[in-house]
């Protein structure tokens, strides 16, 4: 037999901030995904479409699921919100993509969890373990496993712990005594509403994934819509905007965990130093990190649309040497016809801004 008090005692253990358990249901939260689909907020997350049906119960992940042990792991570390300073010559890259790779950090430890759960319970033991991975409404779980509220901006929020945090779930066929689920604390406050800067929250707890940037700049494959690049900003790998208004995040914990530490490439970079770092640099920082999601290529189509909102001279000169064909060699993503696009609109903004 496991008690629910021993599977949270070795989550902790385990280097998780906090567990909690939500029963394997349907909740009412979950039926919303459908509706989100049709609206068209999903743009072409494919396989968002494709499993919408399947995230609606955890039961279609694990037929035999009784219970969800959700995980949130803290990675906010000492350094300032994109909110706090306003260069527009340095590369904003999201908060969760400074240090390693969550999807391996995290993966392996609820794995842990999952592989202790099942030598504890023995040969009837059922159990699926997923980071962002699964078919899973991970923050609606949470939720119901009493670890926060799902706030207006759609993250998970801990009243103590703020929303800087990744989330993973061991979903099994325990009947382990379900969490009182949290309650919303969101209150009037609409400072994530009004502080994004594409819209993409047209009412509260809902995302339009479509305007936003962490959409723009990760999940789309093919060129930014040119009516959406001014709104890039200096964004070249998600955003963390909606999360840096939140009051929530006034005073986060801080995590010492050393796998979130910012990887010195993307401590604060310059956009140029970034464009000027060859692929193979590019993609040696970028291994075992959540960068590669994006990949070498994607993240230069950024980088040319933010340095062309970066109305710096010096960027205006590398990217005109680049349209001539220099450093093709080391630079070859730089030369992909995806990127030269977003570098001849860069190279165009520069210009018509008048400070070029
Ligand atoms: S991540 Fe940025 S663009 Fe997306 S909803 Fe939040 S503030 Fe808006
Ligand atoms: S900024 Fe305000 S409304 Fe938005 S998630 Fe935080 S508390 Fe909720």
């Amino acid at each position: 037999m496991v008690r629910a008090s021993e599977v949270k005692a070795r989550a902790l253990k385990l280097g998780f901030t906090l567990c909690g358990i939500a029963p394997a249901g349907r909740f009412p939260e979950l039926a919303f995904l459908r509706e989100w689909v049709d609206r068209g907020y999903v743009g072409e997350m494919a396989y968002m479409t494709r499993t919408a049906e399947q995230r609606t119960d955890v039961r279609a992940v694990l037929p035999s699921a009784r219970s969800v042990v959700m995980l949130a792991t803290v990675y906010h570390v000492d350094r300032p919100y994109s909110i706090e300073h306003v260069d527009p010559t340095e590369a904003r890259i999201a908060r969760y993509a400074w240090g390693d790779d969550y999807h391996d950090v995290v993966g392996e430890r609820t794995d842990a969890l999952c592989r202790w759960m099942a030598e504890r319970a023995g040969p009837t033991f059922d159990g699926r373990a997923y980071v962002d991975t699964g078919p899973v409404q991970e923050r609606v779980y949470a939720q119901y496993a009493g670890l926060g509220w799902i706030g207006k901006n759609t993250c998970l929020i801990n009243a103590e712990r703020g929303s800087w945090l990744f989330l993973s779930e061991v979903i099994c066929n325990l009947d382990l005594p379900p969490d009182e689920a949290a309650l919303d604390q969101c209150g009037t406050c609409t400072l994530c509403l009004e502080a994004c800067p594409t819209g993409a929250l047209p009412e509260p707890w809902v995302l339009d994934a479509t305007k936003c940037l962490s959409y723009l700049t990760i999940e789309l494959k093919r060129d930014v819509p040119e009516l959406q690049r001014d709104e890039l900003g200096a964004h070249v790998f998600g955003c963390d905007i909606c999360q840096d208004v939140c009051p929530w995040n006034s005073a986060p914990t801080q995590s010492l965990d050393a796998a979130w530490v910012p990887r010195p490439l993307f401590d604060q970079p310059r956009l140029l130093d970034l464009w000027r770092r060859s692929d193979a640099e590019l993609r040696t920082a970028m291994k075992g990190s959540a960068l590669r999601r994006a990949g070498v290529k994607r993240l230069r189509r950024n980088l040319a649309v933010a340095l062309g909102n970066s109305g710096d001279l010096e960027a205006r000169a590398v990217l005109d040497q680049t349209a001539a064909g220099a450093g093709a060699e080391e630079r070859p993503s730089a030369h992909d016809p995806l990127v030269t696009e977003h570098v001849g609109w860069a190279r165009r903004k520069l210009s018509s801004t008048g400070q070029g």
